[in-house]
């Protein structure tokens, strides 16, 4: 049972390890504008417990909070890596679309992403 408990013990301490690296560079995110260099990655942001992302169209200024763990990605990806593959689809022409840039990390969806991830849907 000790080598049990000295597992868990392991594990608690990872995770807080991840939350504190995600935590960081959502603050210096949010509070900073970056640089988002280096940055956690995917599976550290889910494992530290913060695993939405909230991004912001550089043009129409939508927000959208999108859920980590659904993203298709190796969960070693560092989540700076997103950001050039993220489209507002309400502002997408054809291939063009502009640039999002990512605000911060949150433990729950805090923005119902339905309008900027959903567009068509829409009418
Ligand atoms: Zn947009």
């Amino acid at each position: 049972m000790r080598a049990e408990g000295a597992k868990q013990a392991a594990r608690k301490a990872i995770r807080e390890a991840d939350r504190a690296e995600a935590e960081a560079w959502s603050i210096r995110m949010e509070g900073f504008g970056g640089p988002a260099q280096p940055s956690p990655t995917i599976g550290q942001c889910l494992n530290g417990g913060l695993g939405w992302l909230e991004v912001e169209c550089n043009r129409c200024k939508n927000r959208a909070s999108l859920p980590l763990d659904a993203i298709r990605r190796p969960r070693d990806t560092p989540i700076w890596k997103l950001e050039a593959a993220l489209k507002c689809r309400s502002c997408r022409q054809g291939r063009h679309a502009p640039l999002v840039h990512m605000i911060k990390l949150t433990e729950q969806r805090e923005i119902t992403p339905y309008f900027w991830v959903h567009p068509d849907e829409e009418r």
